[in-house]
C-alpha cells in the first residue's frame, strides 16, 4: 500500500512511462542490437545470437547493459550509438494530459531518471511539452529539479543498485539535509520512504528502487489484469492516473 501523506518526491522514468510507445524505439534498438552483435560475434544475428542475448537480458536487465556485456564495449559507446539514430527517428509530440498531470502536482519535487544519455533525456522532455511547465530558475527542466540521464551521469543503468542509492544520496542532501546538520545514516534511510519511484518496469524501475527504501508506482499496468509483485505499492492503469492519489 501506498503512503500519499509522506511523498515529497516523486522519480520518474522516461521511456514507456511519460509516453508509452514510439515506434522508432523499437526499430532503433532492434537495428542497433543486430549491427553491434554482428560486428562483434562476425555473424549473422540469427537464432542462436539471440537466444544468447535473451539469456543475458535476463540477468542484466538493461538492454544496454547487455549489450554492452556482449560486445566489449562501454555502456556510454552502446547509448551514444542508439541516441544518435533516435535523435533523428523520434515520432513524439507535446502531450496537454501530462502537462496537466504535472501542473496539478507542482508542490511536489520532481526528478527524472532515465537509462540513457541525459541530453537524449532532455530532448524526449522537451518533445512532450514539458519545457513549458514553468516553476524556478532552480530547475534544471520545466517541473524537474533534477534530469538524469543514467549513462552520462551515474555510469551505470537501472536497475543497478547504485543508480538509486545516489539517486537517494543527492535527494537526502540536497532536499532534506541543512549543512549544519550531522549526516546520518539512519536520517537518509528515513527519507527513502518520502519517495515515490514512478516506471513501467518492475524489475528495473521498481524492485531495486524498494530495496533503498522507495514507495514504488507501476505505470500502464491495470491491477485487475497484472500480477502485482510485493515490492510494488500501487499500479497504476494509465500514468495520468497518477493525480487521483493525491487528490482522490
Ligand atoms: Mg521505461
Amino acid at each position: 500500500m501506498i503512503d500519499k501523506s509522506k511523498i515529497k518526491v516523486i522519480i520518474w522514468d522516461v521511456d514507456g512511462t511519460l509516453y508509452q510507445s514510439d515506434p522508432a524505439v523499437g526499430q532503433v534498438f532492434e537495428e542497433s542490437r543486430r549491427e553491434l552483435l554482428e560486428k562483434y560475434w562476425h555473424r549473422p544475428y540469427d537464432s542462436e545470437l539471440k537466444a544468447v542475448f535473451h539469456a543475458f537480458k535476463q540477468k542484466h536487465k538493461s538492454t544496454t547493459k547487455t549489450l554492452a556485456v556482449m560486445t566489449g564495449l562501454d555502456i556510454k559507446d552502446i547509448t551514444r550509438y542508439t541516441e544518435s539514430k533516435l535523435r533523428v527517428r523520434r515520432r513524439l509530440s507535446r502531450d496537454p494530459k501530462l502537462i496537466k498531470l504535472f501542473t496539478k502536482l507542482k508542490h511536489l519535487h520532481h526528478l527524472v531518471l532515465r537509462n540513457g544519455g541525459r541530453d537524449e533525456t532532455l530532448n524526449i522532455l522537451k518533445l512532450l511539452g514539458l519545457n513549458q511547465i514553468k516553476v524556478s530558475d532552480r530547475h534544471e527542466l520545466g517541473p524537474f529539479l533534477k534530469v538524469w540521464g543514467a549513462v552520462d551521469n551515474f555510469h551505470q543503468t537501472k536497475p543497478h543498485l547504485d543508480v538509486f542509492d545516489r539517486a537517494k544520496l543527492w535527494i537526502y542532501k540536497h532536499l532534506f539535509w541543512q549543512s549544519d546538520q550531522k549526516i546520518s545514516h539512519q536520517d537518509i534511510n528515513q527519507i527513502a520512504g518520502q519517495v515515490l519511484m514512478v516506471g513501467d518496469k518492475p524489475e528495473v524501475d521498481l524492485k531495486p528502487a524498494k530495496e533503498v527504501g522507495f514507495q514504488t508506482a507501476w505505470a500502464w499496468a491495470d491491477p485487475k489484469t497484472v500480477d502485482k509483485p510485493d515490492y510494488v505499492d500501487v499500479c497504476l492503469p494509465t500514468i495520468y492516473d497518477l493525480v487521483k492519489i493525491f487528490n482522490p
